[in-house]
C-alpha cells in the first residue's frame, strides 16, 4: 500500500506530500461538479466525502468513531494517553473550493500514515486526527458547529432556533443525521488528555502571495466587534430644504466610511469594515431622516480592539454633533481575540523555517476551528500556506502544487517536533 521511503539524512520516515495532493484530486472529482465543491455539512455529497475519507484510512490501526457533535475522530493510540492533535474540516461552503477544510484533513492522514510507521504502530503518545462537523455554518448561518460544541462555547438556547433556507431547524436536520442536538456538547469529552492541537489551512487572502512565500504562522485569530450604528436626523424635502439647514443622516454616515480608514491604521494591523448602508425614507426627493450602518471591526490585541471601537463611538458621536442629528449604536456579535500557544508558535516557525528557509508571522482574519479549541485551553498553532488569487469559498480557490507539497511537510515536521515538546511538558 505505501510508497513512504526513508528521508536522507535521519531514520525519521518521511511523508508522501505529492499523494495528500493526489487525494485532493481524487476528493474534487468525487464532490465537486462544474460549481465547485459541493460537500455542504450534513447532506450526501458530506456523508460521502466522509465515507471516502475512512475509506483512506482503512489499512491503519486507528479506532473511528462520530462523537456526539458529529465530529469523527480516528485515534492511533500510543505509549501515553496524552494527545496530539490535528483537525481539518470535510464540509464546503456551496461552490466552494478543494482546498478550504480538506488540504488540512488529507495532510492530517497523511502525518498518521508516517507516524504509524514511524513507531510500529505504537507512537509515545496518541495521535488524533478529527474531521470537525459543519465549520462553515452554510446551512445554518452558524459557523464552527462541531468545534465550538467540543470546545463547550456553543450557545444551544441560539443554536436550537437555527432554521435554514426551507425552514428545516438545526436540531432536526441534526436527529437525520443521527446527532442528538440537546447532547451535543458531551462532544467535550473527547478533548480530556488533549496536550496540544495543531491545523492546517490556505490562508484564503493575499498576505502570502504579496510577499512571495509559501507558509506563514498564525499568530491567532482575530478577535471580532460587529455593531449597528443608526445616525437620527430629519426628512425635509429635497428642493425647499437649503443645505445649510439640512439634518442629513447620510452625510454622517459618508463621513464615517472615511474615518474607518484612519482609524484602522491607527490600530496597526486591525481591520474594519462597513458592510451595509440602509437610509430611511430612502426616496430621491427627502434628505436622509435615519441612516443604519454596518460596522465590523476585528484585531488580534484586545486592547487594539477596544481602542478601534471607542474611536468608532467617538467618531460617530462627532460627526452626530456636527450634522446636528443623534446616533445610537446596537452590538450585533462579539468575540474575544484567541491567541495561539506561545511555544508552539515557535516550533511552527522552526519547522517552516528547515523546509522553505524563510516564515513569516500573521493573525488570521477568518474564525478556525483551532480558535474553538484553544479557547477550550488546548494549547493550539495553526499553519497557513499561500492562496493564489487570494480568494477562497469560490471554485477559483487554488494553492501552487509545489506549495502544497512544502505545507504537508513543514506540517509534518511540526508534529513530530510538538510530539517531543508535548512528552518534555
Ligand atoms: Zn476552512
Amino acid at each position: 500500500m505505501t510508497t513512504i521511503k526513508l528521508s536522507a539524512n535521519n531514520s525519521m520516515p518521511a511523508v508522501n506530500p505529492k499523494r495528500t495532493v493526489a487525494e485532493l484530486k481524487e476528493l474534487r472529482s468525487l464532490t465537486a461538479d462544474e460549481n465547485g465543491a459541493q460537500r455542504v455539512a450534513f447532506t450526501k455529497t458530506w456523508l460521502a466525502a466522509r465515507e471516502w475519507l475512512r475509506e483512506k484510512l482503512k489499512d491503519l490501526p486507528v479506532e473511528v468513531h462520530n462523537d456526539a457533535a458529529g465530529n469523527t475522530w480516528f485515534t492511533l493510540a500510543g505509549a501515553s494517553n496524552k494527545c496530539l492533535l490535528i483537525g481539518g474540516h470535510m464540509d464546503s461552503v456551496p461552490n466552494g473550493g478543494w482546498l478550504d477544510g480538506s488540504l488540512n484533513v488529507l495532510a492530517g492522514v497523511e502525518i498518521l500514515r508516517r507516524i504509524n510507521i514511524q513507531y510500529n504502530g505504537k507512537p509515545p503518545m496518541t495521535v488524533r486526527l478529527v474531521d470537525w462537523a459543519d465549520e462553515e455554518g452554510a446551512r445554518f448561518g452558524k459557523s464552527l458547529f462541531g468545534s465550538s460544541a467540543c470546545a463547550g462555547n456553543l450557545n444551544l438556547d441560539e443554536a436550537r432556533h437555527l432554521k435554514d433556507k426551507d425552514g428545516i431547524r438545526l436540531p432536526d436536520a441534526l436527529r437525520a443525521v443521527g446527532i442528538d442536538f440537546e447532547r451535543v456538547k458531551e462532544s467535550g469529552a473527547e478533548l480530556k488528555h488533549a496536550a496540544a492541537y495543531l491545523e492546517l489551512h490556505i490562508e484564503q487572502g493575499p498576505v502570502l502571495l504579496e510577499m512571495d512565500l509559501p507558509l506563514a504562522t498564525v499568530l491567532g485569530t482575530f478577535g471580532v466587534e460587529r455593531h449597528a450604528i443608526t445616525f437620527h436626523g430629519q426628512a425635509a424635502h429635497s428642493g425647499s430644504t437649503p443645505m445649510n439647514r439640512r439634518k442629513d443622516a447620510f452625510l454622517a454616515a459618508g463621513r464615517m466610511a472615511q474615518e474607518i480608514y484612519r482609524i484602522a491604521e491607527r490600530s496597526g494591523n486591525g481591520v474594519c469594515t462597513i458592510g451595509s448602508c440602509v437610509t430611511q425614507p430612502g426616496i430621491v426627493t427627502s434628505v436622509v431622516e435615519d441612516c443604519r450602518i454596518t460596522l465590523d471591526q476585528r484585531h488580534l490585541d484586545p486592547a487594539a480592539l477596544a481602542t478601534l471601537l471607542a474611536d468608532a463611538r467617538a467618531a460617530s458621536a462627532q460627526f452626530a454633533h456636527d450634522g446636528g442629528i443623534s446616533v445610537s449604536w446596537e452590538r450585533l456579535w462579539h468575540i474575544a481575540p484567541r491567541p495561539f500557544h506561545d511555544d508552539l508558535i515557535g516550533l511552527c516557525d522552526q519547522a517552516i523555517r528547515e523546509t522553505c528557509g524563510k516564515t513569516h508571522r500573521m493573525p488570521s482574519g477568518p474564525l478556525h476551528d483551532a480558535a474553538e479549541v484553544g479557547a477550550a485551553g488546548v494549547p493550539t498553532v495553526m499553519m497557513f500556506v499561500q492562496s493564489l488569487h487570494g480568494i477562497s469559498h469560490n471554485k477559483i480557490e487554488d494553492t501552487r502544487e509545489e506549495h502544497l507539497e512544502l505545507a504537508v511537510i513543514a506540517f509534518d515536521k511540526l508534529a513530530e517536533k510538538v510530539i517531543r515538546w508535548i512528552t518534555t511538558e
